[in-house]
């Protein structure tokens, strides 16, 4: 998730390692340029863009967003730091707590919305613990109190760095049953699931296969009926992708992220995962090089539906804001083919949101009285 206040750091490093946006990567004819399926409304202090703003900023460029906030809220513990309210998680070292009644805000401001612009939005739940046996229990009760709203469940996450030793109470993790239990009613239901879950320990060590793939792996094998979406592939901050030095080239050992993502989407029991490319910490990696924006074009060529562009922006101020994650990737888009580069940027999110729609709209008629 991108850092609101501290948002500028991203662009340093950006323009550390990369050039500028390519303007005529999208034909203006177009239309949209994309569905945004990664985007917070409200920030770590449940704060955040007026609904109705947000449709203003989406404008003619996006076309249709996801919609959730964030579950945990970041305390402010004044013995901790005193008169500074921290709205950010690197802020403070005060513990960070899970907020259900943000799923009640995402539901009644898309309530707020006349129909023509809810229908834009995919709200999501995200209010629950992961670590609870519970959790199941809070998403069923919301899919009832506010039918007609919620598309799907997420972002909520597993194992995120800086984060996941800051939440109260217990840790969560991929062989809770927990986690099971949520991921079986997701396919029950037909919520689609945007899971949050680094692919490795910050500052990993190379040549080493990625702590929590082989668990990522097994957890997503055992839910072959949801649809779930690994959010930024697995990468965050300082997750690197493995070998991003190096690159995997010759004499390296271990295989490079590219390399773990192409051997997932070859994979036929994995074939119900998607990946979404949202956050501008994970586009600092695939625009660090012409060869590594290449072969990630190629990749993208080679599994066009399996991808899904998202800004994983919070509570964004202006249109401005929103469109750079965007433009980030314009190299990369640039190299796809019309096919790919349309499937990437709005047509996965419509055959995945709408197929998830009209589940959950059915399963509400079946058990919502
Ligand atoms: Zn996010």
């Amino acid at each position: 998730m991108p850092i609101g206040s501290l948002r500028g750091v991203g662009v340093l490093l950006l323009s550390a390692v990369g050039g500028f946006p390519v303007a005529d990567a999208v034909p203006a004819s177009e239309g949209y340029l994309f569905n945004d399926s990664h985007f917070h409304l409200t920030n770590y202090v449940q704060q955040g863009t007026p609904v109705a703003d947000y449709l203003a900023i989406m404008g003619d460029k996006v076309g249709r967003s996801t919609l959730f906030g964030i579950p945990l809220q970041q305390t402010w513990s004044y013995e901790n730091s005193g008169d500074f309210a921290p709205t950010y998680y690197l802020q403070t070292d005060a513990p960070l707590y899970y907020y259900s009644f943000t799923d009640a805000f995402i539901a009644m401001a898309y309530r707020s919305l006349p129909p023509a612009q809810q229908a834009r939005l995919d709200p999501m739940i995200t209010g629950f613990n992961p670590a609870d046996m519970y959790a199941v229990d809070h998403i069923r009760r919301v899919l009832e109190t506010f039918p007609g709203v919620f598309t799907g469940i997420g972002e909520f996450s597993i194992h995120k760095e800086f984060v996941s030793s800051k939440v109260a109470g217990n840790t969560a993790t991929l062989t809770d049953p927990a986690l099971d239990r949520i991921l079986e009613f997701a396919a029950e239901s037909g919520l689609v699931v945007i899971l949050h879950c680094d692919i490795d320990m910050p500052f990993a060590k190379q040549g080493q296969e990625p702590v929590y793939l082989a668990q990522m792996k097994e957890l997503l094998r055992r839910h072959p009926r949801s649809t779930i979406i690994w959010a930024h592939t697995g990468l965050g901050r300082i997750v690197h992708p493995p070998n991003s030095q190096a690159d995997g080239g010759a004499g390296t050992t271990n295989p490079n992220h590219r390399a773990i993502l192409a051997a997932m989407l070859d994979d036929p029991t994995l074939g119900h995962v998607y990946y979404d490319i949202s956050w501008d910490e994970v586009a600092k990696y695939a625009v660090s090089s012409p060869e590594i924006e290449r072969a990630t074009a190629e990749l993208f060529n080679r599994h066009p539906d399996r991808f899904l562009f998202g800004t994983d922006n919070v509570a964004p101020r202006d249109q401005a804001t929103q469109l750079r994650v965007f433009h980030l990737w314009d190299r990369i888009f640039a190299q796809l083919t019309p096919e790919a580069s349309l499937a990437i940027r709005r047509g996965n999110y419509e055959r995945l949101f709408d197929a998830g729609r009209a589940r959950v709209r059915a399963w509400e008629r079946e058990h919502v009285k």
